[in-house]
């Protein structure tokens, strides 16, 4: 038993330790990327929004409700694998691309002539074929697929994702195919939590989470300010989090956040972004995001602070792991700025009064046994294979 114990405590501190890697290029050179569809890109889903356990891995390209659009390699390369599967992906095909990355297309209905021959000399119906760099280059826009609604899929869409080949740590594909993408409505935000340190901060007299609503109305606008007028109290240290979506002019589909900034009195305590996910960080989607408020109201609070122990590359904050120290009797101003992949921006500004309280003091253990929780389950839990990541 307690050898199983020693084994279980070294896997967890492998994802610990593994979370840490830092993506890396494998660039080659830029190469020209250009739309994977004879049409204008809508998308249904953007790259890195929370899901339980994992981040959507890549962008959801809307095919008009219906099976059969043409699917284009978006970059000279080669195919270099094609899976069939009943789950995940569905069928998938692989191009690998000069620059070090590779393209992924999912949920297809079919593959183009010369790969279907490959699958039906199998015989099979789950498979992964994987070709040599010689045996079918592609150039952009040859077509390659046609678009489904095979797999994990609740309707027919093309879900692109962009690796880096060695390492497979999840690019956003917006850095490729952005400049196709018409965007100019700015994200924002609905509410935001606070979360008092247990035994060390206080906010509004109470020292349990709790959110507060903006109340802008429903308005698509390239930039917005938006300031609450009521005030807020405070003492000690506490933590914030923000439910924000992003948006884009003529759809009603909302998306995740690229960009987010927490400023107080003009100084950044945190920032998020993004732009690229190590496949071996995805469970800490649960601890970025407060993941008990979702199962409870299916709304994500992003936390604008590092919980003990996380390794996210794409989180960023101050000494303090972005906990704000309330500890003068004056306003604090604080701003949370959004920002998506097009530079559509908005701010949301709210004022705390620092007003003594008595404090029960530290009570350092909770998160971290929290934390230790969590990555114990993500022991238990199957590791998400990279092919499974998106839907
Ligand atoms: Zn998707």
């Amino acid at each position: 038993m307690l050898r199983c114990g020693f084994w279980l405590l070294a896997v967890c501190f492998w994802l610990l330790v593994s979370c840490s890697e830092e993506p890396t290029a494998n660039s080659q050179g830029p190469i020209a990327y250009q739309s994977p569809v004879d049409y204008e890109i809508t998308l249904a889903g953007n790259f890195g929004e929370p899901r339980p356990w994992h981040f959507h891995g890549g962008i959801d390209i809307k095919t008009g409700n219906v099976e059969g659009k043409r699917i284009y390699s978006i970059a000279d390369g080669y195919v270099s694998r094609i899976t069939v599967n009943m789950y995940g992906f569905g069928n998938a095909i692989y191009v690998s691309h000069p620059d070090g990355h590779t393209s992924v297309y999912c949920h297809l209905q079919r593959f183009a002539d010369q790969y279907e021959a490959q699958l039906q000399r199998t015989g099979k119906d789950t498979l992964s074929l994987v070709f040599p760099e010689t045996k079918y280059p592609v150039h952009a826009g040859d077509l390659i697929a046609i678009s489904g609604n095979t797999g994990h899929s609740t309707g027919p869409h093309l879900h692109l994702e962009i690796h880096d080949t060695d390492t497979w740590v999840m690019r956003d594909p917006m850095a490729y195919l952005g400049h196709l993408i018409a965007d100019t409505v700015a994200p924002q935000a609905h509410s935001f939590m606070a979360i008092p340190v247990q035994g060390e901060g206080v906010f509004n007299g109470g020292s349990d989470k709790q959110t507060f609503g903006f109340g802008m109305p429903d308005i698509k606008k390239q930039h917005t300010t938006w300031t609450l007028s009521r005030p807020f109290t405070a003492w000690g240290r506490v933590g914030f989090a923000l439910w924000a979506d992003d948006y884009a002019q003529d759809t009603y589909h909302h998306y995740g956040i690229r960009y987010m900034q927490l400023l107080v009195d003009g100084r950044e305590v945190f920032h998020s972004d993004v732009d690229s996910i190590p496949i071996s960080c995805q469970r800490e989607v649960n601890l970025w995001g407060d993941y008990q408020h979702w199962r409870r109201n299916r709304t994500w609070y992003m936390k604008a602070y590092k919980e003990p122990g996380m390794r996210l590359p794409i989180l960023h904050t101050d000494i303090h792991r972005g906990i704000v120290h309330f500890k003068e009797q004056r306003p604090y101003h604080l701003t949370f700025l959004l920002r998506d992949y097009q530079g559509n921006q908005s701010e949301w500004n709210y004022t705390v009064i620092g007003e003594p309280r008595t404090l029960k003091g530290s009570r350092h253990n909770t998160p971290l046994l929290l934390n230790r929780y969590l990555l114990f389950l993500q022991c238990l839990w199957p590791r998400y294979s990279f092919r499974d990541s998106g839907q």
